[in-house]
């Protein structure tokens, strides 16, 4: 068998490393399409995985997915899901706005953890009318400790415009949708899709895993295909008239089969139609833990974002001053620590998310104030003490 064509900085003498640093299960595999010449084999230098190859795409020799596979693949998605799928509570439904909130709720948001908060806010707001008639206040508080709290800000925004324009029914066009504040081209595609049973694509994250492991091959390092590429053959795989059950299907594969650390090869019905077998759990395994794996969300901003609010879900309407709020959040809050107060409470307030009824004594202010007129402040400034922060 020929050596495969190694290019780039490091040169064919180190095909030993090469050797050594491909898993067992897919060398053999890359050596097949190298010696088929679709492929050819590139160091990718200092990158901290994988300091070895990167096939050519495949889709750049002429991918074009084929008519047997695109049903093969359809079919045994929708028999998978028949049995597999979750009864899950938008899906017993089709009313815009419910799907509409879910879909909103449910971006990077555990399926588990969004249920009670789906079901409480549309309690309390069934339809766009009702939150629009709301003081945002009342949806941040609907919203409850759900995190990603600027959705709750642009969902009642879409809420007013869908009163004063559409007569508060949700259009079914996506290239209406998309127009609205927080909804993209994903959420625009589920809402026809889901609400309207429109034949519509649209691709998150799990269904552009999927589609890219069953037709490009694995996704890590790298995916080869291009969002283009993954956007036109999500449309070449909605099956005419059964758009709500495909989108269904291949959202669910993604969340609970194949999903991006721990995909069920094993056990998939779809293995013999899947071009990342048999490299993919080489592939991951051999990936370092990402960045999210260490990232602590606790004591982070984002967490004491989540705490100012649940704090302020809580306080009268007029608010809290922030030194109070800072010492209900922290315990052993002190003088210093109400500049980093001001960074979250800002960054919240920029959000729209709470107000801050007098500026008069924010840190950095009272500091520039003393400044102007001549007078020391290297002395502990008087922080905090008139201004107060409430929901908006
Ligand atoms: S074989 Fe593995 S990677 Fe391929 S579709 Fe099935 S679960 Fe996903």
């Amino acid at each position: 068998m020929p050596s495969p064509a190694v290019s780039g900085r490091r040169g064919s003498n180190k095909e030993p490393a090469l050797e050594t640093s491909l898993k067992a299960c897919y060398l053999l595999e890359v050596r097949a399409l190298v010696d088929s010449g679709k492929v050819c084999l590139v160091w990718l230098g200092s990158r901290p995985y994988h300091p070895l190859v990167s096939a050519k795409p495949i889709h750049s020799i002429g991918f074009d997915p084929d008519e047997t596979k695109v049903e093969a693949v359809r079919s045994a998605l929708i028999s998978w899901y028949e049995v597999n799928g979750r009864a899950l509570p938008w899906r017993r439904t089709r009313d815009p706005w419910s799907i509409l909130v879910s879909e909103v709720m449910l971006q990077q948001i555990q399926v588990k953890r969004a249920i009670p908060f789906y079901e409480a806010f549309l309690a309390r707001f069934p339809t766009a009318r009702a939150l629009a008639e709301a003081p945002l206040s009342e949806a941040i508080k609907a919203w409850g400790n759900l995190g990603r709290y600027r959705r709750v800000v642009s969902l009642h925004k879409t809420a007013r415009i869908l009163v004063d324009e559409f007569d508060g029914e949700i259009p079914s066009d996506p290239k209406v949708l998309v127009g609205l504040p927080g909804i993209g081209s994903y959420t625009a595609g589920a809402v026809a899709c889901f609400a309207f049973e429109e034949d519509a694509a649209f691709l998150d994250s799990n269904v552009r895993r999927v589609l890219h492991r069953l037709f490009f091959g694995a996704e890590v390092p790298e995916p080869f295909a291009t969002e283009r590429e993954l956007q036109r053959l999500a449309e070449t795989m909605v099956p005419r008239g059964r758009g709500w059950k495909w989108g269904q299907s291949s959202i669910e594969f993604g969340a609970t089969q194949c999903t991006a650390r721990k995909p069920l090869c094993e056990a998939c019905p779809l293995s013999a139609l899947c071009a990342a077998q048999p490299m993919i759990r080489g592939l991951l395994a051999s990936l370092p833990r990402g960045e999210k794996a260490t990232y602590r969300y606790e004591g982070s901003n984002r967490y004491y974002r989540g705490r100012v609010l649940a704090a302020l879900r809580e306080a009268p309407e007029e608010g809290v001053p922030l030194r109070e709020l800072g010492e209900g959040l922290r315990e052993g809050f002190a003088e210093q620590d109400l500049p980093w107060l001001r960074n979250v409470v800002e960054s919240l307030e920029k959000d729209g998310l709470v107000r801050v009824s007098s500026a008069m004594d924010w840190p950095q202010r009272v500091t520039e104030e003393r400044a102007r007129y001549g007078t020391r402040c290297t002395d502990s400034p008087p922080y905090g003490g008139a201004t107060r922060v409430s929901l908006p």
